[in-house]
């Protein structure tokens, strides 16, 4: 019989430096407070992740773990993010992403508190996010219930709001999940302050297919 081909794990320091910039990064910007928000990369069937409640200004790369694909870890001593079923349910379902980013940015919030959805208003946040960017339905942080209504509602979207609690980015890799997170925070903020304004327009929905189709076919350079 032949024998199964087992896959040896060798732990990438440039990855997990690289999770690190970027965690240092969503600090700097403000995007989460503390040490709440995490991040993951994928790697073939690995997936790094930042350890659960660690403060991101101390974070060095013998600090990221390191787990499969179901979520046994593979390599560090910290507890990985609470939110590690999230990042799997997301690498599982969409094989077009490599990096997840979660974080709690203020108005990404408030609209995860009000509203059920943002509609195709500016140009960028359509192209890079998708044509309706939703919240998903409110389940407890770190479960299962969580990571699948995220991904239901995030669908073929870069970005989902997760009610009650913040935001969800994602990307092919971890510049693009960083750039989909300011993009998505700042398309918040102008949809919060529009809604106050009132009369907001909402482009024609095949524009806004239009647009989404033209990033991904043509505009994001690899
Ligand atoms: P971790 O600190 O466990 O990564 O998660 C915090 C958080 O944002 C939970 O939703
Ligand atoms: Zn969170």
């Amino acid at each position: 019989m032949a024998k199964r081909k087992v896959e040896k794990f060798s732990f990438d320091y440039d990855i997990a430096a690289s999770i690190i910039d970027y965690a240092r990064k969503v600090s700097e910007e403000g995007l989460t407070k503390g040490t709440w928000g995490n991040i993951s990369v994928r790697d073939g069937g690995y997936i790094y992740i930042t350890p659960s409640g660690f403060p991101y200004d101390k974070l060095t790369p013998k600090h990221i773990t390191v787990v499969d694909s179901k979520g046994n870890k593979v390599y560090g001593e910290l507890a990985p993010s609470s939110e590690l079923p999230l990042h799997i349910e997301i690498y599982d379902k969409r094989a077009d992403v490599h990096a997840v980013i979660h974080t709690h940015p203020i108005y990404s919030t408030i609209v995860s508190i009000t509203l059920q959805e943002i509609p195709p208003i500016v140009e960028d946040a359509v192209m890079i996010l998708g044509e309706r960017l939703f919240v998903s339905e409110y389940a407890l942080p770190g479960t299962k219930e969580l990571a699948k209504n995220a991904v239901k509602s995030l669908g073929d979207n870069h970005c989902v709001f997760l009610k009650n609690h913040g935001l969800v980015a994602v990307g092919e890799n971890l510049h693009e999940a960083f750039v989909a997170t300011l993009v998505a925070e700042k398309t918040a903020q102008i949809y919060i302050e529009a809604l106050k304004i009132g009369n907001v327009s909402v482009l024609p929905s095949e524009h806004a297919r239009v647009l989404r189709e033209k990033y991904l076919k043509s505009y994001r350079q690899k």
